[in-house]
């Protein structure tokens, strides 16, 4: 394909938020393209889901695959203190009475190509192999992009709304240079894989264990299909290189201090190399503008201890296609059409930083917590499962006063760029 491609919206990136947004829109009968850089299917991070994800997989119709792909059920998440001492899980089941209840561990590559497969089965014209690299403007409004296609030719796509969901890469936002990092949050990971390593057994084979090191880190230990375990470790950067910079040494030194990840992971064997990612949390100042908006993580970031990433992806990706919907078949499409997309994206995202934030301090325990407050025990799991639009208000101000966090949350940005 070369020359000028005219749609009505084009979407950046086919990852969950991208392949997400644009079968949305497919579904309300426009006409959508994805440019997707990479030829899928390509490794990804981020592979722990939250029981809310159901409603988007039903709505965008990807239920059935889970089974198929033999994808572990994920019942509950459990914390292990630095002792080794387990809690009791937080069983989903206990509190909501639903199918979402159950949800499920997946490996990227697959349940990536799922989605998009899935976007273009539903009339979505993919391209993959294309990288955007420029933004079309008409006027103050954003009209397309301009992508490299490989070989040495380009494309132009022209539409009515843009999308950026380029993911960390945040291309908008970085071009606009609206990017904000959280320093609350100023994390570095380091991860890997391994195979044949130790699974619980019954209901919590499938489980999201969070495991703290002694410094205000932590590890994920979260299987996958195929006997294989995804394994990282989350902290600070001065902590992680204190003594050296090479993250295999970094991974075996902390997986080594770490009771219960070195006795799961003793009889298996890696099966990757070990990884390394920075710059964890970040929102971009705006969520919008004229004829464009973000979604998914690039839009926002917020560290993975919740695994909220494909959560927030998933549901951006569809608040995002509803708005451009209603903008194509309104007025167009505005700043003012992503003004209530930006206040749910806003809203969502600081009551999951609040849980973060409490996570990362060090006079906060949830055991302690759910202790002197037993009645929001349900609340907390509504945060835990991604039933973030229900009334959180109580279980945050307890959380802030519990962990001694009198002082209200930093007002955080997100609203969309009035006439940008
Ligand atoms: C260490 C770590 C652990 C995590 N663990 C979890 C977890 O357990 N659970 C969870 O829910 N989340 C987790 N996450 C977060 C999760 O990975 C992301 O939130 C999720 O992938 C966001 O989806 P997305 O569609 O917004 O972006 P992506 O999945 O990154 O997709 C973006 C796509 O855009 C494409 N792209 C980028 N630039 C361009 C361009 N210029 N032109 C065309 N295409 C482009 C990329 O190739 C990519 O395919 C974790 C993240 C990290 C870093």
């Amino acid at each position: 394909m070369s020359g000028t491609q005219r749609h009505d919206c084009v979407v950046i990136g086919g990852g969950p938020a991208g392949a997400t947004a644009a079968t949305v829109l497919a579904q309300h009968g426009r006409r959508v393209a994805v440019v997707e850089r990479e030829r899928f299917p390509r490794y990804h991070i981020g592979e722990s889901l939250m029981p809310y994800t159901w409603f988007t997989f039903e709505r965008i119709g990807v239920l059935d695959w889970f089974e198929q792909a033999a994808c572990p059920q994920k019942f509950s998440v459990q914390f292990v203190s630095t002792s080794g001492k387990v809690s009791q899980p937080f069983y989903f089941f206990e509190t909501i009475k639903h199918p979402c209840a159950t949800t499920w561990q997946v490996r990227r590559s697959d349940f990536d190509r799922m989605l998009l497969d899935n976007a273009r089965a539903k009339g979505v014209e993919v391209f993959q192999g294309a990288a955007v690299r420029e933004v079309l403007m008409d006027g103050d409004r954003v009209a397309g992009v301009r992508a490299d296609l490989g070989g040495g030719g380009s494309g132009t796509f022209r539409a009515d709304a843009v999308i950026d969901a380029s993911g960390r890469d945040a291309f908008l936002a970085s071009r606009l240079g609206m990017k904000r990092r959280d320093p609350d949050l100023n994390k570095i990971s380091i991860f890997t894989y391994y195979r044949g390593a130790l699974r619980d057994p019954g209901l919590d084979a499938g489980a999201t264990t969070v495991a703290y090191i002694p410094d205000k880190g932590w590890f994920w230990y979260i299987p996958l299909p195929d006997d294989i375990v995804s394994v990282g470790v989350v902290a600070e950067k001065d902590y992680l290189y204190r003594d050296t910079r090479d993250p295999e040494e970094i991974f075996a030194r902390e997986a080594a201090e770490c009771i219960w990840i070195e006795k799961h992971l003793r009889p298996g064997t890696r099966s990757e190399p070990v990884r390394v990612t920075g710059e964890f949390s970040y929102r971009a100042e705006e969520i919008g503008g004229n004829g464009f908006c973000l979604a998914g993580d690039a839009f926002s970031f917020l560290d993975p201890v919740f695994s909220t990433g494909l959560f927030m992806a998933l549901k951006s990706g569809e608040m995002a296609a509803d708005a451009v919907h209603a903008g194509l078949a309104g007025s167009g499409v505005s700043a003012a059409t992503f003004e209530e997309y930006g206040r749910q994206m806003r809203w969502a995202l600081d009551q999951f930083r609040q849980l973060v934030l409490s996570f990362y301090n060090e006079r906060f325990s949830f055991r302690e917590f759910i202790q002197a407050y037993p009645d929001l025990h349900p609340r907390l799991v509504d945060a835990l499962v991604g039933n973030i639009f229900a009334d959180l208000g109580p279980l945050f101000d307890a959380l802030r006063e519990f962990s001694g966090r009198g002082e209200e949350l930093p007002r955080t940005s997100g609203r969309p760029a009035v006439g940008a």
